[in-house]
């Protein structure tokens, strides 16, 4: 990773993509959110050619591959995310058209205005949302589409021990309105934005933690860091019952000028 893209968190990051490739995705969505978003985009056809930027195992790349028609490229700093995802594009018969590439979101190899759709679920904070709305804008051909979902306030207020946990995590977290403002400003027409309902955390997302933190303990016995580690995922899940009122994720779906 480049030197200033900073992890949400400060734990060892081959851990981090350890625990994660056990699971079918890597951060909140589901089939149904990823196809709601997908009803936004117009104008693909068996040509378009579609990024997924921070795509991880590619759970959500396969669901949108099975829509569309067109090539998709999924990239990833992982290679351990990357083999899965293109374990699961050659598993549904996908893999002549969607492969995946390890690569960082600052330093694409797209060409520019060669996308016709940049997508990217849970992963664009790694670079900051302005930050990447902006640079990866001209990998888009004009008029094609920005679908990202991201860690959004629904409040102008809220209680200090969430704000604190997420200003540590990720400063760039904002209300639905400023981040609009943010999409339009780096030169995006903001098409939808849509709150992702709670079942994208609870039951697709922490879920499936919870018999992988017994089994993961059970490997790693006696090692701190896996503890420190599952420890930090308990308790980021135990904030998110107790402040989901106050934040989650919202996909913002833009349209380039
Ligand atoms: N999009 C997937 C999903 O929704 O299941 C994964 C989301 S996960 C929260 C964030 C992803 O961003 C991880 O797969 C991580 O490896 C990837 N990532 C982190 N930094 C990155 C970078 N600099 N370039 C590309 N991918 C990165």
């Amino acid at each position: 990773m480049s030197e200033d893209i900073k992890s949400i968190h400060e734990f060892d990051l081959s851990l981090l993509a350890e625990y994660f490739s056990n699971l079918e995705r890597q951060g909140p969505g589901s089939p149904e959110i990823t196809l709601k978003a997908l009803s936004f985009v117009e104008n693909l056809n068996k040509d378009s050619k579609i990024a997924d930027i921070g795509c991880g195992s590619g759970g959500q790349t396969m669901v949108l591959s099975q829509h569309v028609e067109g090539q998709v490229t999924g990239v990833d700093l992982f290679p351990i995310f990357i083999d899965l995802f293109n374990k699961n594009a050659a598993k549904l018969k996908l893999d002549h058209r969607v492969k995946g590439l390890v690569g960082s979101m600052d330093n694409l190899s797209f060409r520019d205005e060669e996308l016709d759709v940049i997508w990217s679920e849970g992963a664009i904070y790694n670079i900051g949302f302005e930050r990447g709305l902006k640079e990866w804008k001209r990998f888009l051909k004009k008029g094609g589409y920005i679908a990202v979902s991201e860690a959004t306030w629904f409040t102008d207020e809220r209680p200090a021990e969430i704000e604190e946990f997420w200003q540590d995590a990720y400063p760039g977290i904002d209300t639905i309105a400023n981040k609009l403002g943010q999409m339009q400003k780096a030169g995006y027409v903001p098409v939808a934005c849509f709150i992702l309902p709670e079942n994208c955390w609870i039951e697709h997302f922490y879920a499936p933690q919870v018999e992988l933190d017994k089994r993961f303990l059970k490997e790693n016995k006696g090692n701190k860091a896996v503890e420190e580690f599952i420890a930090n995922q308990r308790h980021e899940a135990q904030l998110y019952h107790k402040y989901k009122e106050y934040y989650g994720y919202v996909f913002f779906i833009g349209k380039k000028m």
